[in-house]
């Protein structure tokens, strides 16, 4: 398990550093923590959030529990993320991998919210599979998801 906390890491490392040349600065504005209507997470992001926060009942609120492939945060309404404090984001360094590339890259090129300093700057995709390592961090959560299901038989 630690392993493959530690893969996700370092995961997270190369993925920022393969955004860095499409990052804008967006000062204080926050708003896609609060406006953003659904965020996908996979189960083992949510370990490692878990493993951050030590807080089940901050995590109660986090997750809605979609089904065992993903998890959406905010379930199908708007709504603030439980994680934001004022405006800033306080699991920061193991914020899940849509929350990094939000802005970067834009789902059909309408998602970005008004006002958004990456709007215009966007990478437009339609596929999941034009979306920088997703595949990566698939293979890594198939892994924790195969582990998970052996120690479940066990
Ligand atoms: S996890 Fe952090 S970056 Fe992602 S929506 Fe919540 S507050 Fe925003
Ligand atoms: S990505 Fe856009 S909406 Fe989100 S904090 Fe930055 S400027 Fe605001």
């Amino acid at each position: 398990m630690v392993t493959m906390l530690q893969d996700l890491v370092e995961f997270y490392e190369k993925l920022d550093q393969a955004l860095q040349p499409s990052k804008q600065i967006c000062g204080t504005c926050g708003e896609c923590c609060i406006k953003a209507s659904m965020l996908r997470i996979y189960p083992l992001e949510l370990e490692n959030i878990k493993r951050y926060v030590n807080n089940e009942s901050s995590l109660k609120k986090f997750v809605d529990f979609a089904n065992n492939v993903v998890v959406k945060i905010w379930g199908n309404v708007e709504g603030q993320c439980p994680f934001q404090t004022g405006l800033l984001c306080s699991i920061y360094p193991v914020r899940p991998y849509f929350c990094r590339i939000y802005g970067h890259y834009d789902y059909q090129g309408k998602n970005l919210l008004d006002g958004c300093v990456y709007r215009g700057h966007a990478t437009v995709y339609t596929k999941k599979e034009e979306l920088p390592l997703l595949y990566e961090l698939e293979e890594l959560s198939d892994a924790f998801a195969s582990r998970q299901e052996l120690v479940t038989l066990k």
